[in-house]
């Protein structure tokens, strides 16, 4: 059985790690974030210890593992993306490997520091990519794969549509200030960037033609595909007929025109990452560097307006 702390613990994400600590048969020895409503722990872990000072949290891992002669194996991270490295290093300065949610850090600059603490602690940095571990992607990534082998110059194009709704609350929050979530293609982009990576191969060009606060869209040309993305969390975007069916979001993937379905099956993949990492082959910095690079630079370029390939959506 692994010991794990967890940080960020009231949050949106967290209870899926608890799960995951339980569902993999290891138990949560102590949580630290700042929001006390955390009623959650009783369904999971009722007798790990809770912090809502950092102070302390930090006195009380230490000091665990001090006297029970055991060791806290992992830190499992749950906290706003900009903390993220701060909260690694402090997992592998007290000899466990973190466990951290996307994005993994805001810039790959942050990627290499990391690496230096790696090196330096011996202790491992995984990354949630829970897209990888999907049945439906796995089945695509195999496709492509066998398609790529008989004809390797091929290139697709895909549409990579996200819309979702986010109410007012959403722009007060860490999420909506792009110094602390690094902005929508961050936050809710990564994973999609780094799954079409994973299977059609690494950015050669990127471009933005849109970039709001609530939307962003651009292109982005893979060594085997052509992509066209949107995102949003303006329910404005949503089209009417998702609207009349009283939905709130749109996901769609297409490769030439092949709707990608991928809408169930998310529940189980933090466990399923978690059983993974504790076998040693979870996601580490290698696998998460090509997409924190490609939405660091998103948050970066100028957009060019609707000029060259844009999105449909781009108004
Ligand atoms: P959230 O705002 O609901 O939760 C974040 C929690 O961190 C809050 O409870 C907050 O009080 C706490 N926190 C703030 N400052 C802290 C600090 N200094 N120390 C410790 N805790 C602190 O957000 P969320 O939606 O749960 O997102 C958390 C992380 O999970 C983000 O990195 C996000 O990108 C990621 N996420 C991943 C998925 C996924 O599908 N893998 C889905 C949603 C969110």
């Amino acid at each position: 059985m692994k010991n794990f702390a967890l940080i960020g613990a009231s949050g949106y994400i967290a209870p899926r790690h608890m799960r995951a600590i339980k569902d993999t048969g290891n138990r949560l020895i102590a949580a630290l974030d700042p929001y006390d409503g955390i009623g959650i722990m009783d369904s999971h872990f009722p007798e790990a210890s809770f912090f809502t000072e950092f102070e302390r949290f930090d006195r009380f891992v230490d000091k665990w593992h001090r006297d029970s002669g055991n060791k806290i194996e992992y830190v499992s991270i749950c906290s706003p993306n900009y903390l993220h490295d701060s909260h690694i290093r402090f997992a592998l300065k007290n000899g466990a490997d973190a466990i951290c949610e996307k994005p993994l850090v805001l810039n790959p600059w942050n990627i290499d520091q990391l690496r230096l603490i790696e090196k330096e602690t011996g202790q491992k940095i995984y990354n949630i990519l829970q897209l990888r571990l999907h049945d439906s992607i796995i089945a695509l990534k195999k496709r492509i794969a066998k398609e790529l082998k008989e004809n390797p110059n091929k290139v697709y194009d895909i549409d990579l549509t996200y819309l979702t709704s986010r109410g007012k609350w959403y722009f007060v929050s860490w999420k909506g200030d792009q110094t602390k979530s690094g902005g929508i293609a961050s936050n809710i982009g990564v994973h999609f960037f780094d799954m079409l990576c994973w299977i059609f191969g690494e950015v050669e060009e990127n471009k933005v033609h849109l970039k709001t606060a609530d939307a962003n869209a651009g292109y982005l040309k893979l060594k085997n595909a052509n992509v066209k993305w949107f995102l949003s969390v303006n329910y404005d975007y949503i089209p009417n007929e998702i609207k009349d069916k009283g939905l709130t979001t749109f996901r769609s993937i297409t490769v030439n025109g092949e709707a990608i379905e991928f809408s169930g099956g998310f529940t189980e993949l933090h466990t399923r990452s978690y059983e993974q990492i504790i076998k040693g082959n979870g996601f580490g910095l290698d696998e998460a560097y090509g997409s924190i690079n490609t939405v660091s630079q998103i948050r970066n370029l100028e957009p060019l307006g609707l000029v060259g390939d844009y999105h449909p959506f781009c108004k």
